[in-house]
């Protein structure tokens, strides 16, 4: 991936110097240059950079704030900062580390050993990159159904856990859909279980439309969904329910699904009430009204407000 290097100092002649040596080495791809911190933060917050050789004494931000200041940002607490100092006073230098350089290079520098600093930081930071990225695609695998692409219950059951917490800090609601598709086993006998996956696949895509960012659809279990709302009234996730139990209802299959009709029962309850004091609570509560939905004839949607 292309390399971008910002050279922090408020001098010019010392930032071409450094420029022409990194170019030399080719160690990059791209070089950009900030003649104090003011500037500087303001590209770092508008540009990927790799790597950052900033300058200690500078007018206004030094660079002791400018390091305080990218340490403490979430965004940028990971890009190397090697700092240039004029002195060789080993104190100055421990206190640089200790406030989240990388390293550092006395000045006036050593071509060599700068390009070679530039180097081992640059890998290091790649490395960084790499493992972090995998992570990220652990973590998305790790909260996703394989089958259906959407979160699965284990990141349901987290997320409610934190979504509950944070109505009752704010004092809002939290309301839960239990989404159970009707007669289910007779879709699978009639169609295969291969064509079964796909319905529920193309179920779960439709309950994720006309979501707003905070929502999200889970797989709770076989052909059982969760519709999570943080900040919604029991009033208001009863109108959404009923608009997806519309949505399922009128979809169109295409192909050999063409004949197909699936419909859905759905449980809605609300946190908090008397009888909802708990994830546990939210989740029993969303169950029973989806059953009583099936026993009172399926395709419906039922609620379980209890005070
Ligand atoms: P109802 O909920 O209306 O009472 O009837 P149902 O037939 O849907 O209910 P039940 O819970 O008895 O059966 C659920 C069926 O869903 C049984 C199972 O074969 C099917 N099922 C569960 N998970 C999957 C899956 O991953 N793929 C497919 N194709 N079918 C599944
Ligand atoms: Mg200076
Ligand atoms: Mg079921
Ligand atoms: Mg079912």
């Amino acid at each position: 991936m292309a390399k971008a290097i910002l050279i922090i100092d408020d001098s010019e002649t010392v930032r071409a110097q450094i420029a022409h040596e990194l170019m030399s080495a080719a160690l990059c791809d791209r070089i950009l240059q900030a003649g104090d911190g003011i500037e500087a933060f303001k590209l770092l917050l508008t540009t990927p950079i790799d790597l950052i050789l900033c300058d200690l004494e500078m007018p206004r931000i030094d660079g002791f704030k400018l390091l305080g200041m990218i340490s403490s940002n979430k965004q940028l607490s990971d890009i190397p900062v090697i700092m240039l100092t004029g002195h060789a006073d080993r104190e100055l230098k421990v206190k640089l580390l200790g406030h989240g350089a990388s390293d550092y290079v006395t000045k006036p520098f050593d071509a060599p050993e700068l390009i070679a600093r530039v180097k081992v930081h640059l890998k290091i930071k790649g490395l960084q990159d790499e493992l972090k990225k995998s992570n990220d695609r652990l973590k998305q695998l790790s909260d996703t159904d394989p089958l259906t692409l959407i979160y699965n219950r284990r990141y349901m059951m987290n997320m409610l856990e934190k979504e509950m917490q944070r109505a009752e800090r704010k004092g809002g609601h939290l309301s839960l859909v239990m989404i159970d598709i009707d007669h289910f086993k007779h879709v699978n006998d009639q169609y295969g279980h291969q064509r079964g996956d796909e319905i529920l696949a193309s179920i779960a895509r439709l309950s994720q439309s006309g979501l707003r960012s905070y929502d999200f659809v889970s797989r709770y279990g076989g052909e059982e969904f969760v519709l999570t709302m943080p900040e919604t009234s029991h009033e208001d996730a009863l109108i959404i329910a009923e608009r997806l139990r519309n949505l399922i209802q009128n979809h169109s299959y295409t192909g050999s699904l063409k004949a197909l009709k699936v419909t859905a029962s759905m449980g809605v309850a609300t946190y908090p009430t008397d009888f909802i004091t708990s994830v546990p609570d939210l989740i029993r509560e969303a169950d029973e009204a989806m059953y009583r939905a099936k026993v009172a004839g399926r395709n419906r949607v039922f609620s379980m407000n209890r005070k």
